[in-house]
């Protein structure tokens, strides 16, 4: 039963108080320790949730394999889905109208944060990337729905689906490569901030480019100056802002075709950036040891939290990082410093930083406290849906 055609009756699933008192929390994951009875349900079908004693708690999709097996979409009951889906499209779209300035490349589509939970659309000018992360929206009529919907309100030159392995083997979906669902263009470029990149849809890394961190390039734009190193710096996200204010800019990373990328992308912007292939851990030990300083320091590693249990090693990652930038940075300085891993909290991050200032014997002003650009939105009462940490700070002493 695939949550397609209207239903008048959908299958119930019971959760346990404790599913319950999530779901009356504002929260819309119930995990499977917490389903009590969902006998028959089929994969990614359209269903009911009930509390113990059989009271709704609205519609939701169904995993019959992700520890997330139910996500609520609806606190009514929903008999016709694909009606919801493009009503939810639309909406979606219509917020970004709303909250991107200086851009033609942006999220059209977050997940729970558009309460399409499973489906991440994005925008890279002409070419739309879409990626399915749940059994419900693989669906072929949520699919079809979906791609018809972005052709009427988008109407992109190609869509391509990027596929992440992982996903679909934790949703029990079969193996398939990432490629394009509609036209023939895979290739293009896009801007933001004034700025231009390359972007090719089969390629990199996520769907492509670090969209979440626009409004943080723009940001960091602002105070960098003077001599910059950009750490983590992919295709050169930040190092290409910034090169605008600094006298010289070097962007660090351990992939070489990202770097291939930047190196192509400081062309197309008439910049003269220097990229160094490198593991950024012995590249800040080796230049501290060697009393390299730094006007502005960019730190955007990946995210060293993966799960809860990371936590403490994660922070210690962190600490080392920024203890060794903040040993380099000249007075005066600007230290950019992020973190994607949900589990870090805000609160754990900028004590780690304080911490790692004292180890370093700087002082720290906090300039800005920022998190992921808008287009990703945050729902406050699904706390996942907030992962980016963006601080930057000035070095005083
Ligand atoms: N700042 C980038 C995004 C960084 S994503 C932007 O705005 O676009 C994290 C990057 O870290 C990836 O490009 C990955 O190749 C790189 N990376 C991962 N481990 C690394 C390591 N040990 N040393 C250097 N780079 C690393």
């Amino acid at each position: 039963m695939p949550p397609i055609a209207a239903q008048t009756v959908l299958p119930e699933i019971k959760v346990s108080s404790r599913g319950a008192a999530r779901l009356k929390s504002g929260h819309v994951w119930v995990y499977r320790s917490d389903v009590l009875v969902a006998d028959g349900i089929p994969p990614g079908a359209l269903i009911m949730v009930t509390d113990q004693r059989g009271k709704p708690l609205g519609t939701a999709l169904y995993s019959s394999s992700s520890q997330i097996a139910v996500r609520l979409i609806s606190r009514e009951r929903v008999s016709d889905f694909l009606y919801l889906l493009r009503q939810r499209i639309a909406d979606a779209i219509k917020y970004r109208e709303l909250v991107v300035r200086e851009s033609n490349a942006y999220r059209l589509i977050f997940s729970e944060a558009d309460f399409l939970p499973g489906l991440i659309v994005d925008r890279y000018n002409d070419i739309v990337s879409v990626q399915i992360l749940t059994q419900a929206m693989d669906a072929n009529p949520v699919r079809g729905t979906v791609i018809s919907k972005i052709n009427d309100l988008v109407n992109p030159e190609s869509i391509v689906e990027r596929v992440d392995p992982r996903v679909l083997e934790l949703e029990t979906l079969p193996p398939r490569p990432s490629g394009l669902l509609q036209g023939e263009l895979t290739s293009t470029t896009f801007t933001m901030n004034g700025v231009q990149f390359y972007y090719d849809g089969l390629e990199g890394q996520k769907t492509g480019a670090f969209l979440d961190q626009r409004e943080n390039y723009a940001a960091a734009a602002q105070y960098a100056h003077g001599e910059t190193l950009d750490v983590f710096c992919y295709q050169g996200g930040f190092a290409l802002h910034v090169a605008q204010r600094c006298s010289q800019v070097t962007g660090v990373d351990s992939s070489r075709p990202a770097l291939e990328v930047a190196d192509r992308n400081a062309t197309l912007n008439g910049r003269e950036i220097e990229w160094i292939e490198a593991n950024a851990f012995d590249l800040l030990k080796d230049y501290a040891a060697a009393n390299r300083r730094y006007d502005t320091i960019i730190l955007d590693p990946p995210a060293f939290a993966k799960s809860k249990r990371d936590l403490d090693s994660a922070l210690r990652g962190y600490k080392e990082l920024n203890l060794r930038a903040l040993k380099m940075l000249r007075p005066g300085g600007i230290l950019v410093t992020c973190s994607c891993s949900y589990h870090v909290d805000p609160t754990s991050f900028l004590e780690m930083l304080s911490q790692a200032a004292v180890d370093a014997r700087r002082t720290l002003r906090l300039v800005e406290v920022r998190g992921q650009a808008k287009d990703h939105p945050v729902l406050l009462s699904v706390p996942e849906t907030a992962y980016l940490k963006c601080v930057i700070t000035e070095v005083s002493t």
